[in-house]
């Protein structure tokens, strides 16, 4: 007779988290109702510690404690604890200069990549453009910080999750490229409700707390739209400059113009725009036809100012890799599409150069939307 293992269920968790106290207030963090967010997927657990004060050093020791109590039970390969803040007062979210203590030097120029509103094709975009830099012999990260919706494993194929070394997490490598993403650590099935604060410190530790090495450049998928989300990460991490990726449409140009105005606001440097989905190219007869219209992004950029990067064509064979996790520009480097996305690269790499030198010039004339 076998016996079957016991699965391990959230109430595990709670019950190994309820044996570790909170050293200042004497009660369990479970009685304190301080965790939430329990993801057990496989062997790795994930958990949200919301502290209510920000104390780096009670933070340091409340994840060993929890991680460790968490690990000990049977069945658990790796316990990994989020802490959050969710006192306002604690978290100087919005305010510029309340930064988050973040060494970041070894990351080399950090690129947001970033749309108005989601579905433009913005994880696409932050995929091959990260390929595209990598393939020109640049050391490149590509953080997935979509926390809404992470799509960075599926654009990769990647289902492995990261190994912990000396207390950091290990990116995963494809294509030349070190890969984060939230979406190695929570289960895809179980929806994970985020708070303001959460975001903040889950992006955080994903900058702080992996094991990057010396990077030339990292490329971060942001979450879509222009909310306080978007706000944090663009106030906390020394961004080098955005790029803004819209369809020609009308209503994808409105909120790319939000996303440009909201970036002046927090000084990050625009390194330009792109439109993604323009001019539809036949897979049968080659024909071109504009779906989504064509140029509107171009125009756009023009009337704000900003520089044009580039536009990449709607494909079906774009769509096709990116389903299969095997991102164009990387399997295929000498297609048209994977030139588009090399052109792009370019430009961003030149304008990178040229832009950091500014990052210290006199705040832009804010736009309002
Ligand atoms: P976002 O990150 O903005 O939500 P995605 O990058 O996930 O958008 O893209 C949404 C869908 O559109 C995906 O199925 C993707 O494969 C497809 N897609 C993106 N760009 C193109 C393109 N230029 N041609 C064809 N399909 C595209």
């Amino acid at each position: 007779m076998f016996f079957k293992p016991k699965t391990l269920t959230q109430a595990d968790i709670e019950k190994a988290l309820n044996a570790v106290l909170h050293p200042v207030k004497g009660q369990s963090l479970i009685a304190l109702k301080m965790v939430s967010g329990i993801v057990i997927k496989e062997g790795t657990v994930t958990f949200v510690v919301d502290m209510q004060d920000g104390d780096a050093d009670l933070m340091a020791r409340l994840r060993e404690v929890s991680e460790k109590a968490v690990k000990s039970l049977k069945g658990v390969t790796a316990a990994r604890a989020v802490f959050t803040s969710s006192n306002k007062q604690a978290t100087p979210a919005h305010k510029p200069h309340g930064k988050i203590a973040m060494e970041t030097k070894h990351l080399g120029k950090i690129v947001a990549v970033l749309s108005g509103k989601g579905g433009v094709g913005k994880s696409t975009t932050a995929a091959n453009l990260a390929c595209a830099l990598a393939q020109k012999g640049l050391r490149v990260g590509l953080l997935d910080a979509d926390v809404y919706g992470p799509s960075v494993p599926r654009l990769f194929g990647l289902t492995e999750k990261p190994e912990t070394k000396d207390k950091k997490l290990v990116p995963l490598e494809k294509y030349g490229l070190k890969i984060m993403s939230i979406g190695f650590m929570v289960d895809e099935e179980t929806p994970v409700i985020w708070r303001g604060a959460m975001v903040q410190t889950a992006l955080k530790q994903m900058i702080n707390d992996v094991a990057w090495g010396e990077l030339d450049t990292l490329v971060i998928d942001m979450p879509p739209g222009t909310g306080d989300a978007q706000l944090t990460l663009a106030q906390n991490v020394p961004m080098a400059g955005a790029v803004i990726v819209s369809t020609p449409q009308d209503l994808a140009l409105i909120d790319a113009r939000k996303a440009i105005a909201m970036f002046r606001r927090v000084e990050v440097p625009i390194l330009g725009v792109i439109e993604n989905m323009s001019t539809f190219i036949c897979p049968a007869c080659g024909t071109t036809s504009d779906i989504f219209g064509h140029g509107g992004a171009r125009h756009e950029a023009e009337k704000m100012g900003e520089a044009f990067l580039g536009e990449i064509p709607l494909t079906m064979l774009l769509r096709e890799t990116s389903d299969a996790g095997t991102p164009l520009t990387a399997i295929e480097p000498t297609d048209a599409i994977s030139i588009c996305y090399k052109q792009v690269a370019d430009k961003v790499w030149e304008r990178l150069n040229e832009k950091s030198t500014q990052r210290r010039a006199a705040p832009r004339i804010t736009v309002e939307e």
